[in-house]
Order: C-alpha cells, then sequence, then structure tokens
C-alpha cells in the first residue's frame, strides 16, 4: 500500500509536469524548455512504474527501453526539418499500436474484471489499432513509399460497413463470458484494415491534419487503456495528448477552411485540383540585383516565408538579410500564417532557430491589415499561403482559407526555383500580378545572393 501511495504522487508529479511542458510548448520562447520539463515528466513516470507491485519482467522492461529508446534518439538526432510531419506520424502510430497491443494482451489474459473496463479495452483497441494502420499509411504516402493515392469505388460505405462489423466484433468480445483469440484477431485485423484503407484516399495538404487526428486518437486510446490497466499516468497522459491533438486539428482545419468531415470523406482529387479558374499573363523575373535595390529603398517590408524557405534551409541567410536591412533603416516584419510549411509552427521554430527576434515575427490576424501600406512583400517559398483565389474565386478548392494579403503590398517580390506550385497543386494569381516580380532560384542562393547585393549597395 505504501508503494503504491508512492507510485501515485510520482504519477501526479509527472502529469504535473507534462502540462506545464505543453503550457511553455505553446510560445517559442519557452518551448525547448516545455519539451525538457514534459521529458522529464516522461521519465519519471517510466522509472516509477518498476516499482509497480507484481512487476517482474525487469529485464524485458529494460530491453524495450533500450530498443525504442536507442531507435527514437537516433531517428530523431537525424530526420530533416521537412520529414517532421512523417516522424510524427511514425511515433503517434506507435503509441496507437502500444495502446492496441495492451488491450490485446488484456484480452488474451481474460482477467479484466468489469464491463467498463471491457468496453473502454474495446474502445481503446479499436481506436488505437485505427491510429497506429493510418498512420503508417500517412507515413508511408509523406515518405513517398506509397506514391498512389487509392481511392475505392464506393470508398464511405466500405470505411462505413468495416467500422460497423469493427464495432459488432467489439461487442462480441465485451459480451463473451471469456473471450476467445479467434474474435480478438478478427477485431483487431478490422479495425487495422479500416484505418489503412480510410487514410488510403486521404492526400495533399489534408495529410497533416489527418496525422494531427491520428495524434488525438492515439491519446485517447491511451487513455482508455491507462483506466484498464488503472494507471493514472497513462489516463492523464492519454488525456492531455487527446485534447491537445482536438485542438490542434481543429485550429488546422480552421486555419485551412476544410470542414474535418470534407477531409475525411471528401478528400481533394486530382479533379478538385484542376478546378479554379485560369490565370492569364506571364510571370516577370528579375535578378537577385534588381530585387535588393528594391529592398534597400523599401521603407517598409514584409517577409512570407513558406515551405520553400525551409526545403532551402534558408532561415539563417533570411534572418542576415532582414538584420541587414534593419541596420540599413528599413522596416522589417515578418508575417506567420498558420499552415505555412508542412506542420504548424513550421516557420516559427525556424525562424527562431535562426534568431530572427520574437518581437519581429506576427501572426495572420495581427499583420494582415499592414500589406496595403507595406513597399515590398517578400514570400520566400511561399505559395498556397498567398493565393488571392482563396478570397476571389470560388470554383478554387482553396477558397475561403483565409491567406496573407501579400497581394495587396505597392510591390511584390517571390523566390521560388521555377514554376512550381504550391502543396494544393493550384496555380496562383498572385504571381502573375502586375506588381509582382520573380527571382527564380533556391531560397538560400538567391537570399545570399540579395545579400552580397544589399552590401555592395551599402558601401557604393
Ligand atoms: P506551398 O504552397 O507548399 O508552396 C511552397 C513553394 O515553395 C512551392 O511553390 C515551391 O515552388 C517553392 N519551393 C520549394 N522548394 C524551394 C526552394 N528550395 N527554394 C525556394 N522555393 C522553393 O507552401 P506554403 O505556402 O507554405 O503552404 C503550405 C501548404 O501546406 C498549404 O497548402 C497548407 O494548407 C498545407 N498544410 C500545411 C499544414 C501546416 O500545419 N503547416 C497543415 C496542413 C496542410 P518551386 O517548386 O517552383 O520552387
Amino acid at each position: 500500500m505504501p508503494t503504491r501511495i508512492f507510485i501515485n504522487a510520482v504519477y501526479f508529479i509527472a502529469a504535473f509536469l507534462f502540462i506545464l511542458g505543453l503550457k511553455r510548448m505553446s510560445s517559442p520562447v519557452t518551448a525547448r524548455r516545455g519539451i525538457m520539463w514534459a521529458g522529464a515528466g516522461m521519465v519519471l513516470a517510466m522509472l516509477v512504474t518498476f516499482a509497480w507491485p507484481g512487476m517482474n519482467n525487469y529485464l524485458l522492461m529494460i530491453i524495450a527501453l533500450a530498443i525504442g529508446g536507442g531507435v527514437s534518439w537516433w531517428s530523431g538526432g537525424i530526420v530533416k526539418m521537412t520529414d517532421m510531419p512523417q516522424m510524427v506520424a511514425l511515433y503517434n502510430g506507435m503509441g496507437g499500436g502500444a495502446a492496441a497491443a495492451i488491450a490485446a494482451i488484456e484480452f488474451s489474459r481474460g482477467e479484466m474484471h468489469g464491463a467498463t473496463a471491457r468496453v473502454l479495452a474495446v474502445l481503446g483497441g479499436f481506436i488505437g489499432t485505427v491510429s497506429f494502420s493510418g498512420s503508417l499509411v500517412a507515413f508511408a504516402k509523406l515518405q513517398g513509399i506509397m506514391r498512389k493515392t487509392l481511392h475505392l469505388p464506393a470508398q464511405n460505405a466500405v470505411n462505413v460497413v468495416l467500422a460497423a462489423l469493427t464495432i459488432l466484433s467489439g461487442i462480441s468480445i465485451v459480451s463473451a463470458v471469456q473471450a476467445s483469440t479467434f474474435p480478438i484477431i478478427v477485431f483487431f485485423a478490422l479495425a487495422f484494415t479500416l484505418g489503412a484503407i480510410a487514410t488510403m484516399p486521404i492526400g495533399g495538404a489534408d495529410m497533416p491534419v489527418v496525422i494531427s487526428l491520428f495524434n488525438a486518437f492515439t491519446g485517447l486510446a491511451v487513455g482508455f487503456e491507462g483506466y484498464v490497466l488503472n494507471n493514472p499516468a497513462l489516463i492523464i497522459a492519454g488525456i492531455v495528448v487527446g485534447s491537445a491533438g482536438t485542438l490542434l486539428t481543429q485550429l488546422m482545419a480552421r486555419a485551412m477552411n476544410r470542414p474535418l468531415i470534407n477531409i475525411l470523406f471528401r478528400p481533394i482529387t486530382g479533379e478538385a485540383q484542376a478546378g479554379g479558374t485560369a490565370v492569364a499573363g506571364t510571370m516577370k523575373d528579375i535578378s537577385a540585383l534588381d530585387a535588393a535595390a528594391m529592398l534597400r529603398y523599401a521603407q517598409k517590408v514584409i517577409i512570407v516565408p513558406g515551405y520553400g524557405m525551409a526545403v532551402g534551409q534558408a532561415q539563417h541567410k533570411v534572418k542576415e538579410m532582414s538584420q541587414l536591412l534593419g541596420e540599413a533603416g528599413v522596416e522589417v516584419k515578418f508575417a506567420i500564417h498558420p499552415v505555412a510549411g508542412r506542420m504548424p509552427g513550421h516557420m516559427n521554430v525556424l525562424l527562431a532557430e535562426a534568431g530572427v527576434p520574437y518581437e519581429n515575427i506576427f501572426d495572420l490576424e495581427e499583420i494582415n491589415s499592414e500589406f496595403s501600406q507595406t513597399d515590398v512583400a517578400l514570400v520566400i517559398g511561399a505559395n498556397d499561403v498567398v493565393n488571392p483565389a482563396a478570397r476571389t474565386d470560388k470554383s478554387s478548392p482553396l477558397y475561403g482559407m483565409p491567406i496573407l494579403n501579400a497581394d495587396q503590398a505597392h510591390n511584390v517580390i517571390v523566390i521560388k526555383r521555377g514554376k512550381g506550385a504550391g502543396y494544393s497543386g493550384i496555380e496562383n494569381a498572385l504571381f502573375y500580378a502586375d506588381n509582382t516580380r520573380m527571382v527564380y532560384g533556391s531560397a538560400q542562393q538567391v537570399v545570399a545572393d540579395i545579400i552580397r547585393s544589399v552590401k555592395e549597395l551599402l558601401e557604393g
């Protein structure tokens, strides 16, 4: 009994650290420390579990921790920032799989008491398995392992039938006096297939939202299995992950103006991507020297970074350029769209890493009204988040998504490698506008050229 009190007290501290960590992660200034706090909570919860009464598989636990910890330490060190979404999908899928494994083991042991525990075990097993297989498909798609988007003829009907069959087999497990192996295997096989089949048609810009949804599922599944194991740390961690994942999913869906129901049941297809009014006109390109002159002699510049800045690893050069312009008397601000890049906060993380002062970075709502009084909007590797079709073209799949009003600046300079479309695959009229000039090349190289030219202008 005293051991249980001690364990629960440590779990309480761990839960406090999770929540404190999460709170601190909500600002780039404190995010790094937040991750450390939450990590410390994780380690504490893990260590004290060794003292759990009846725990005797120490060797197995240590081997599992060494393998899991080793693989994640190594992969976390080598993953590129642009590959982060698939990394999150993979880790998250493992969480769902672990929750499902708890349910499977508890059922096969046949020692589960009480209807509530049995129902929650089935629910956790269901949600965890869907999250596991769905996250694996998401990983395979984002990693380029699965290139095709598989869309079954009556996709939604297939999903509904599979979900109904899974629920029925779950009910049969709950109501059985002693669950036998076969129904348990059928239940998990059905849930696994449902997760994979339902994720296959989803693609493009919807993918990060689905990953976040599976993240919320995993949290929920872990919370349910925590109840089954009577483990308060799992219940709290599950609830925290589940609610944070749900909020993040809502935030992304709202920022893209794509209701979750459409993301899941009406995926953007090639047909929809071809939608939207055709863009007329030509793109007008200028040299890095011309761009440097426009920036050097501007009074106010707003930089709009996007996915291309991340791919080009240009954040350090961008910071150097903004500092140089600032020293030359130009007012420079950064405008961040909530879904710029490939995950929420992607641009904030990169700019923070490069040392751009936080007070120069502004969210969409804070800065959108300033574009019309800005001499130059400098768009670096961003596309969908500045596409005016979202505001004006009802036939565009982007219609309704809030965008940064870069087109309202007196002049727009766009840095990108060529005529490539954005993540949504849709043409961008901004690039053809009269006040827009293109500077072609990879972001890092172009910004380095601009820095050199600005220095020459300042010296000469
Ligand atoms: P984007 O629409 O994907 O456009 C990125 C642009 O960068 C491309 O047009 C590409 O054109 C250019 N580019 C690629 N590599 C480059 C390089 N090395 N140097 C310079 N330019 C380069 O990006 P975005 O404007 O950031 O929009 C994000 C998209 O992701 C949106 O559609 C959003 O809905 C979606 N999404 C994001 C999140 C999130 O949480 N952030 C979540 C869900 C969906 P070139 O090929 O011509 O260079």
